[in-house]
């Protein structure tokens, strides 16, 4: 059966998700589909009161689930529940999803939301198998690292993968026994409350996972600065997890996962296998239309092979075909909305203003909605904010070396580190600049991740802080506590 659907055909459940219910709110900020333009909904903005309302429920179901303190393979238990349920539902949950964000029905279903079910699986694993230590001291005493989970966490995810960040999110703090308040994007909310109601549907505790609608000002910034928030795990831009700290200070001490930014560089040495190195870059801003956190935009070439690579390159950007999102066939996704590919499109110019050439895209395509056709800047001036700033859409630049130390002081970035790749068949050389890169991931003849959900993800600099995936994520949402037993 076709994944298409109409878009008019899908009830949105629009409102917060509360204790187990869906409390309908007035709807405050317009929502436009990214495919065609067409405004369909509105997104309400919880204030402190609803946020507080959440934080309560999460508390009490704590408390009368006993969710952190019964046998942990009830926990495993009931989230492989959760994760069989996603997968039963994952329909219904990629077109609520295709409907408001960038991404295709039919990637939804075989990628993200078949991942995120195997992501929360993964994580249920380490309930009842990580942690809590016997430690050596003198024969004395009797020492013990017991850990121990949080309580309610609060959760701030991004409108580019919507519902592969909320899994990352979730799977970790609930695997180790925490409650959940978490912020969809203002931009893609629907996705994660109907995530939320399965999880009920799939016998987890009402108010584990509680769903607040907003924006960061209001919305975000009453959940990360509550008192009764024992952690906060965000995933969007450096800006606004800079703001969160502020906010946290000022609020109150407690611990954060920051997952940033990042504007990560692809090396090519000439030896590479050239056509597998276009495939892999070409992907990388493919892939929702560039508007992944590590997008492989900055493409540092080495002189000899400039011309081959790019040819292969720009062969597969002109392959791209906008779609709107609720079309199963589609693969090439638009931009969020009018005002990022508005940024999209004024970096661009300026980059051209300032000498670079476009050798493809450079415009608005031809198609309702917001898409921005792939696009190859040769010719980039090395202070430009096109290879500068994150620009999260289908631009790469690309700037030429020819020794290996011009290739690192190029992809070297002052401030964001969270990616970068490599492409070489010289192993010796591969691994000597996988130590000497500032990155919290480095791919070596590849670009992209895996479904090895044991590597953990996070950025060096400002790209973050702590990690995503990985035995990190759920050692990051328990506390250790010291035992000291005088004999
Ligand atoms: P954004 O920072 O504008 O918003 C992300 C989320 O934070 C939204 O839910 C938003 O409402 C909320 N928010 C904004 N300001 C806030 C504040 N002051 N307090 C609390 N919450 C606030 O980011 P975006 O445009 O939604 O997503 C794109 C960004 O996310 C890019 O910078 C991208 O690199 C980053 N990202 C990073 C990763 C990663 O793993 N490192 C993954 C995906 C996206």
């Amino acid at each position: 059966m076709s994944l298409s659907f109409d878009p008019a055909s899908i009830d949105l459940p629009n409102g917060h998700f509360i204790g187990g219910r869906l409390l309908p709110a007035e709807g405050r900020i317009a929502m436009h589909r990214p495919s065609d333009g067409v405004a369909y909904a509105a997104c309400p903005i919880a204030d402190a009161e609803v946020v507080d309302a959440a934080v309560a429920a999460a508390k009490a179901a704590l408390k009368t689930s006993n969710w952190g303190g019964v046998r942990p393979r009830e926990r495993v238990n009931a989230l492989h529940r959760f994760a069989n349920h996603i997968e039963a539902n994952a329909e219904t949950l990629a077109k609520l999803e295709a409907l408001s964000s960038t991404r295709p029905v039919g990637q939804l279903v075989a990628g993200d939301i078949a991942v995120t079910a195997e992501q929360i699986r993964f994580f249920a694993e380490m309930a009842d198998k990580e942690g809590s230590a016997v430690v050596p001291t003198d024969e004395a005493s009797f020492g013990m690292i017991l850990d121990e989970p949080y309580g309610v966490v609060g959760a701030i995810t991004p409108w580019n993968f919507p519902l592969s960040m909320a899994g990352w999110k979730l799977g970790p703090a609930l695997a180790a026994g925490n409650a959940v308040v978490i912020k969809p994007s203002e931009m893609t909310p629907f996705s994660t409350i109907r995530l939320a109601q399965l999880a009920v549907e799939a016998g987890l505790p009402a108010g584990l996972i509680n769903v607040v609608l907003g924006d960061g000002q209001t919305t975000g910034t009453a959940l990360t600065g509550h008192a009764d928030v024992a952690k906060v795990s965000f995933t969007g831009s450096t800006a606004a997890g800079s703001a969160i700290m502020a906010n946290v200070a000022r609020t109150g001490i407690k611990p954060m996962t920051l997952e940033l930014g990042g504007k990560s560089p692809q090396i090519v040495f000439a030896d590479a296998d050239l056509d597998k190195a276009a495939g892999a870059i070409a992907g990388s801003v493919l892939a929702n239309a560039g508007q992944a956190c590590v997008a492989g935009t900055r493409l540092i070439v080495e002189e000899s092979v400039v011309a081959a690579l790019s040819s292969a390159i720009i062969d597969r950007l002109r392959n791209a075909r906008p779609g709107v999102t609720w079309d199963a066939a589609t693969t090439y996704s638009p931009a969020i909305s009018a005002l990022q590919r508005g940024r999209i499109s004024a970096i661009v110019e300026a980059a051209r203003a300032s000498g670079a050439t476009c050798a493809t895209g450079g415009s608005f395509m031809d198609h309702p909605g917001y898409f921005y056709a792939p696009t190859l800047l040769t010719g980039v001036d090395a202070a430009s904010p096109a290879v500068t700033e994150e620009i999260f859409g289908p631009v790469l630049t690309m700037q030429t070396f020819t020794s290996e130390s011009e290739a690192l002081e190029l992809a070297s970035h002052p401030t964001y580190g969270l990616a970068a790749g490599l492409f070489t068949r010289d192993l010796t050389r591969a691994l000597r600049i996988t130590r000497a890169l500032e990155a919290g991931t480095v791919w070596v003849n590849r670009y992209s991740r895996s479904r090895d959900h044991i590597l953990p993800t996070g950025g060096y600099k400002r790209s973050g802080i702590g990690k995503d995936l990985g035995r990190e994520a759920y050692h990051a949402n328990r506390r250790s506590k010291s035992v000291l037993i005088g004999l």
